[in-house]
């Protein structure tokens, strides 16, 4: 690696553990655009915007490298979820109609252009989302949609059980989501306990200020309490240590597939 890339990554680094993370996401666009220069090159490729690099960016809060992509903002479990999506499901071809919870910036405005889905966002807060709701407590009649995503949302709420029935609830028979949520792969049984508040504490417990609980490899069973069948997709079936290597994938992260019975 040279200097100058060095540099660029302990600065990114720094940014990332030192400004807050609204900042962050607001001018995230700015940022990557100015280091996108010191990352030319042909050894990594995001399957999502198609630009190689020589590296992607670091990120997350211990600031690992080579995870975000200077060209769309993609991290590793984007990348994977886009890859399925294009070689497993017909979502770019069917007429589908999509609720995106949280969208991820990655994909909210390829979403947007692609004239087969019915496409809808919520968030509880944010302003660029189309509806605003608890998860919760979805305001919306049932069997709506085709298709859901609520990805790294339900480690943040209090109540999963209570906000997977709805997302069950308001899921069409026959439909699908991907409900991915951070999983420490050690741990069988998920760890919550609610006496524990404080933003240290829970940085300390579950891996993330505001993480509620650090969920295990009972996550699956989790689902299927709430009424889902749930298929686990591995991408180490289907792509060779290569290309794994070159969309810097992580190799142990699985997808969560929840279907509800037609
Ligand atoms: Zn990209």
């Amino acid at each position: 690696m040279t200097n100058k890339l060095k540099i660029m990554n302990k600065l990114i680094k720094f940014f990332v553990k030192h400004i807050p993370r609204p900042i962050l996401i607001r001018f995230s666009f700015i940022f990557v655009a100015l280091a996108r220069p010191f990352y030319y090159g042909r050894k990594v490729e995001c399957p999502i915007c198609k630009k190689h690099f020589r590296s992607f960016l670091p990120y997350g809060n211990r600031g690992a490298s080579n995870r975000l992509c200077s060209g769309c903002l993609s991290l590793e479990r984007h990348r994977l979820i886009w890859l399925y999506l294009q070689n497993f499901t017909d979502f770019f071809d069917a007429n589908l109609k999509v609720l995106h919870i949280a969208p991820e910036q990655p994909f909210i405005y390829r979403f947007k252009k692609c004239k087969n889905l019915n496409y809808q966002t919520a968030d509880l807060l944010s302003p660029i989302a189309d509806m605003h709701f608890d998860i919760m407590k979805i305001p919306l009649d049932d069997n709506l949609y085709d298709v859901i995503f609520c990805n790294h949302v339900l480690e943040h709420v209090e109540d999963d059980f209570a906000a997977m029935k709805e997302l069950y609830r308001v899921i069409k028979p026959g439909g699908w989501a991907i409900l991915q949520v951070p999983i420490d792969m050690q741990r069988t049984v998920t760890y919550e306990d609610k006496t524990v508040t404080d933003p240290k504490e829970r940085e300390k417990a579950f891996g993330q200020y505001d993480h509620v609980r650090l969920y295990g490899l009972d996550y699956s069973q989790r689902l299927e309490s709430a009424g889902f069948e749930v298929e686990n997709f591995d991408i180490n079936k289907y792509l060779n240590p290569e290309l794994i290597a070159r969309y810097r994938l992580n190799k142990s992260e699985l997808l969560y597939i929840a279907r509800k019975r037609k």
